[in-house]
């Protein structure tokens, strides 16, 4: 399995779910991000790395569809934001008063 990027990842879920996001809409597609947010607080709470890897997987696809739905790209808007400094104290590392 080779290594792919985000624009590449942002694709894949274009090909594989974009016509299903289409049909579920925005705001169904959103909860279901949300329900695997919940996902993932439970696999923290028992410690399971392997469940938590997956929820990762899971809440990235799903914000790339939501992404897809409105024709963001993701990864370009997540350099722009956070382009080698943090956007709330403009350090590196960042050195904002709540952690
Ligand atoms: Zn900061």
């Amino acid at each position: 399995m080779s290594v792919i990027s985000i624009k590449e990842a942002q694709e894949l879920m274009k090909k594989l779910y974009l016509e299903r996001d289409k049909e579920r809409g925005q705001e169904r597609t959103f909860l279901k991000l949300v329900e695997e947010v919940g996902e993932l607080a439970e696999s923290l709470l028992l410690q399971d790395k392997e469940k938590i890897s997956e929820e990762i997987a899971d809440i990235l696809a799903w914000t790339l569809s939501i992404a897809n739905l409105l024709e963001i790209d993701a990864i370009k808007e997540f350099q722009e934001k956070y382009n080698e400094i943090c956007p709330g104290c403009s350090e590196s590392p960042c050195s904002c008063d709540s952690v």
